[in-house]
């Protein structure tokens, strides 16, 4: 699979996240293969007890996952969270992946009434703000699969 670090006309708010594949966005994880742990972010440092991390590969996600609790927010993100968009109220969650690695992140749904314990998530590049180029400065979020 051929992954993108950047694609024409958007940015990562920051780097080693998340990437673009020819099958779509996907957040970068890591894998040890001595104890199954996942990490995020991939170059996480801290590891399970009695496992050294030396057996740790870089791995992509699966693009969709399930939702495993949420909240809503009813105010915007503080600082050093940025976005040109009035986004409040939003949720933010914590989304499951097959590989059994939960991930926090912000939830966009135009319907935050139809979110819904274990329903099924994909993750997507939200676009944040422009930057002095005109590019979308983008970080990863997720809304519910249609
Ligand atoms: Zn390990």
């Amino acid at each position: 699979m051929q992954t993108m670090d950047t694609v024409e006309g958007k940015e990562p708010r920051l780097p080693d996240l998340f990437c673009w594949t020819d099958d779509g966005f996907r957040l970068k994880s890591a894998k040890c293969n001595d104890c199954g742990s996942y990490f995020f972010p991939g170059y996480h440092p801290q590891h399970r007890p009695g496992c050294k991390r030396e057996n740790v590969e870089d791995v992509l996600l699966s693009p969709k996952g399930k939702l495993d609790t949420y909240t809503i927010q009813h105010y915007m993100c503080p600082p050093p969270f940025k976005t040109d968009h009035e986004i409040a109220p939003y949720g933010i969650g914590l989304v499951e992946f097959p590989e059994g690695i939960r991930i926090a992140g912000i939830i966009m749904e135009t319907d935050l009434d139809s979110l819904e314990l274990g329903m099924e998530m994909e993750v997507f590049d939200y676009p944040l703000y422009k930057d002095e180029d005109g590019n979308d400065v983008v970080t990863w979020a997720f809304r519910s699969v249609k």
